[in-house]
Formats: C-alpha cells, structure tokens, sequence
C-alpha cells in the first residue's frame, strides 16, 4: 500500500534539538533533516515534502533566507514553513512571517502544542489543496474546467511557440443521446467521451471542457501531419468506443474536430479558439466524425 503518512521536514545545525522533534513527530509523520539551508533546499527539491519546520539561527544561510528561497521558486511556493526559534523579539517574528512562515514557535516549546500546530497546517494545505483541484477540475469529466483551461492555455499562448495548436471537440448528434437514452447516460458519455481524449494526448496537452458536450485542446507539435494524424486517431479511438447505458445499452458515438495553427498573425488564444470553432463547424456541415484543419 502506498505510504500516505505526511512527510516533514526539520532544518536545525543542532543535533539534540532534531533528536527531539524526530521523537515527537516521528510516529505520526514520516521526517526527513537538513543540517543546513543548503541541505533544506536539496530535501525538496529531491523528496515531497508537506510541511517544513525551519530554524533561525544557522551558519552560511539563515532561516529567512532560505524561506525566501523556497517562496521565491515555483516548486515549492506552496509548501507551509513553521519557524522554530529562540529568538522571542517581535522584529525576528514579524521578519518571518514577511518571508512567508505560516507559523512561529518558540524554543523551548510545549511538545503537543507544536504537534497541534503542525497538524493543524497540514489540514489547512489539505484543504487549499481540495479548493485548488475543484476550482480547476470539472467533475462530471474529470478534465479541467473552462476556467482552468483558458489560464493555462492563455500562459501556453502568451510563450508564444509557433508551432501551437487549438483544437474544438463537439459530440455529434448529442441531443439525440440524451433524447434515446436520457441525461444521466448523456452524462456518462460526456464522461467517457473526455476521459478517453484525455488518455489518448501527449503528455504537456492542455485539455479542458468548455461547457456542454465541448472541449478543447490547446498543445504544441513538431509537424502539422502528426498533429492531424493524432486527432484522427483520437477520433477513430471514439468512432470504436461503447459506452454502457443504465439499462446495458450499448451506446455509440461521434466527434468532430476543428484544428486551428498560431500564425505571425494570430493576435490572441481567442483568435486562435475562434479559428478552431470555425473549422469545427465546417466539419459539422460536412457531415460530421471528422477532422478539418482550418482554411
Ligand atoms: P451537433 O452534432 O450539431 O453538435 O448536434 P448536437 O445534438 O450535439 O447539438 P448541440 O451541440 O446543439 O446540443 C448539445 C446538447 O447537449 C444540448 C444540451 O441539452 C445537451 N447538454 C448540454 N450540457 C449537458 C450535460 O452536462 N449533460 C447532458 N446529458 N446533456 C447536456
Ligand atoms: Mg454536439
Ligand atoms: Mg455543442
């Protein structure tokens, strides 16, 4: 079974004073120690850790500075840094929670007072971390939702490859499903549907739904062939899909697809979505299950 124990990490030059924070959290986390800053920011970049438990006073590089390292880097932004310490001054507190600490306990400290703490910062990460995936996620797809989408393709756009592509997905005749087989069977189709594009794109492809029975795919390739070669695949892989109803009927459908490509002139993702839509359309007036690459 996989280890679902927090991990924590202690960052102390003092070897007592990590002797006893082992002895106090080991049992309910899994601890990992850096002698120093430098060793600290190795521990994450090499393990995941949840939660850091920081001293001040070190050599080489302090507390703070190694606090302002870890805010100052994508990776590992997010993790909650508690500062232990023997400085109890004000100024030395408010320094650390200008570096980002979300906790300052100080030396000596009460043990199940600190253990508290520590636990109550790993369920406030739980659950930012819970908001973060249902503000990002569509839950009937499992796919990201419109607005997760658009902010990750608008930064894809914004590096501005010239080699990026937009894709607008539309189940065809979908109002029929739901009309033979009722919406909740229209659900899971919309399900099974995203699930399978999903599997089938390459690794670093943005894929969301736009609403309804549309998604949309924004990614980079090498050649305008493979790309088009991979969204027939993909339409193909959906034309062979069966999805079961609730009344164990075999349920078959389409999708049709419009490709769009970044060019000098593409100002906009909106641009670039718009072209794909419109290709989209085409596919549907030329009878749709296909693929049209914008003219
Ligand atoms: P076309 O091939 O032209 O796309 O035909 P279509 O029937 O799919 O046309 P359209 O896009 O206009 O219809 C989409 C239908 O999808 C209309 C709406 O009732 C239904 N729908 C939208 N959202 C959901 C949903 O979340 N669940 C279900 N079951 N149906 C939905
Ligand atoms: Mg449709
Ligand atoms: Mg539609």
């Amino acid at each position: 079974m996989e280890n679902s124990k927090n991990t924590l990490l202690i960052v102390d030059d003092t070897e007592t004073n990590i002797d006893i924070l082992i002895e106090l959290l080991g049992k309910k986390y899994d601890v990992i120690v850096a002698l120093d800053g430098e060793g600290a920011l190795e521990a994450v970049n090499e393990n995941r850790v949840d939660l850091i438990l920081l001293d001040i006073m070190m050599p080489v590089m302090n507390g703070y500075e190694v606090c302002k390292r870890l805010k100052g880097k994508e990776s590992t932004r997010d993790i909650p840094v508690i500062f232990i310490s023997a400085k109890d001054d004000e100024e030395s507190i408010l320094s650390a929670y200008e570096e980002g600490a979300i906790d300052y306990i100080t030396k000596p400290f009460k043990p199940l007072e600190l253990l508290a703490r520590v636990t109550t910062q790993l369920r406030v990460k739980e659950l930012i971390e819970h908001l973060d995936y249902i503000s990002s996620y569509d839950q009937m797809s499992g796919v990201y939702n419109r607005r997760k989408f658009f902010e990750l393709s608008q930064k894809k756009f914004l590096q501005s490859q010239n080699n990026l592509y937009a894709v607008m997905i539309d189940i065809d005749n979908f109002t029929s499903i739901n009309d033979t087989h009722g919406h909740p069977d229209g659900d899971k189709v919309i399900h099974f549907a995203a699930q399978t594009i999903y599997k089938n794109l390459e690794d670093g492809s943005i894929f969301g739904r736009l609403g309804g029975e549309e998604f949309a795919i924004i990614c980079t390739d090498s050649s305008k062939q493979d790309f088009m070669d991979s969204m027939q695949m993909i339409r193909e892989v959906i034309e062979k899909l069966e999805v079961i109803s609730g009344r164990g009927e075999r349920i078959k459908f389409t999708i049709s697809l419009g490709v769009a490509k970044v060019a000098a002139e593409t100002q906009s993702l909106d641009e670039l979505l718009k072209k794909a839509d419109r290709a989209l359309y085409e596919a549907k007036d030329l009878g749709r299950n296909r693929v049209v690459f914008s003219r």
